[in-house]
């Protein structure tokens, strides 16, 4: 991974590269501090998956470590670039359907964001304002998958040669600097000459939702995967044998494809199978709990309960408190959450507790 880093990027300018596995309250999947990023015990997963993590963190040494966004205005340039460095690490350690499969995933967690803030677009644009604003409010994936879409884009009209000369010439122009959004876009005008003919840097970088010319991955395992979604809304379980291959990102990919709310013989057909409720990838697990909470699918609360008792990494807390006091004709669910968060509280991290508050603030 550091060889295919330092291929895109240059020389690893940090003499070590660590790993430090913390207890299941850290609130984040990783956090890249130079020389020793730190890690969810989530990571572990019992198959490859979690190299994805390993690869964002790592590639955090050069962008949002070397190069630094000038302030959370432009927070893009640090989870964008590294989005995007992610998965090219990614293409060359798990191979370019598995890629696929990660891109699909956050295309997923990008149209999910720009609902979520609806009602506040400017959330969901590359550079903001936050004067006033809780940077962990308004956290979400916009500055890593539109940031990613946003140079996958560039990538496409220029040719990856090209990009990759660009993107190790960028690093070495503004290593050990704090940049802004403005910064990297003059540094492209004049180093692609005619970029913004082709692409509408402004709509990109200024504009609210989702560009027109952003898009899907193309490649047959995603395809197939996704449409195999399509068919579980008309009542169809993928056969063992279409599923045989598939880890926790073929999953993952599987369950965040499914309609948000089905029938309980559904939810229940669908674990009876393939005991996704007892997955050892959280990413798994909670992808189908949240499957059985928006289904209000009952038979898995006390699998939901352990789930909230023993993580605390926001991106699991988030999803199910937020499934738990959300829709209509939930009443006993908000009592639930209400009941599990007074329990679990304790063993979140502040930061957790604060986002946690925050949903109950607006739905409770
Ligand atoms: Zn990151």
């Amino acid at each position: 991974m550091i060889r295919q880093a330092e291929s895109l990027f240059g020389e690893y300018e940090w003499e070590r590269f660590d790993l430090l596995v913390l207890p299941p309250s850290f609130p984040y999947g990783g956090m890249e501090n130079p020389r020793m990023v730190f890690l969810t015990p989530t990571v572990i997963k019992g198959d490859a998956s979690g190299a994805q993590m390993v690869a964002h963190e790592l590639a955090h040494s050069w962008t949002g470590n070397l190069i630094t966004n000038k302030n959370n205005e432009h927070f893009w340039l640090n989870e964008g670039f590294t989005t995007y460095a992610e998965r090219r690490i990614v293409e060359v350690v798990q191979g370019e359907d598995i890629a696929a499969l990660t891109i699909g995933n956050g295309w997923r967690g990008l149209n999910e964001a720009v609902e979520r803030f609806k009602d506040n677009m400017e959330y969901t644009k590359l550079k903001n304002n936050q004067e006033g604003v809780d940077p962990d409010d308004m956290y979400s994936r916009v500055p890593y998958e539109k940031g990613f879409q946003f140079l996958w884009r560039i990538e496409h009209q220029i040719g990856r040669p090209a990009f990759d000369e660009f993107l190790k010439k960028y690093i070495a122009t503004f290593k050990f600097k704090s940049i802004d959004t403005d910064t990297f876009l003059d540094f492209l005008k004049a180093n692609v000459h005619g970029i913004e003919k082709d692409i509408d840097l402004q709509l990109w970088t200024e504009g609210t939702g989702i560009p027109p010319d952003a898009h899907e991955p193309v490649s047959n395992l995603y395809i197939k995967i996704t449409s195999l979604a399509n068919d579980f809304k008309l009542g169809r379980i993928p056969r063992e044998d279409e599923v045989a291959s598939w880890k926790g990102q073929e999953w993952e990919l599987y369950l965040n494809n499914l309609p948000r709310a089905v029938e309980h013989s559904q939810v229940l057909a669908l674990d009876a199978r393939y005991r996704l409720s007892e997955s050892k990838d959280y990413d798994v697990k909670v992808g189908f709990l949240q499957l059985a909470i928006s289904s209000r699918c009952r038979d898995y609360y006390g699998e939901v309960e352990k789930t909230l008792k023993e993580v605390g990494r926001m991106r699991y807390l988030r999803p199910l408190y937020s499934d738990l006091v959300q829709g209509p004709g939930n009443e006993e669910d908000k009592i639930l959450a209400k009941r599990l968060f007074a329990e679990a509280r304790e063993c979140y991290h502040p930061i957790a507790q604060g986002v946690i508050e925050a949903i109950f603030a607006r739905h409770v």
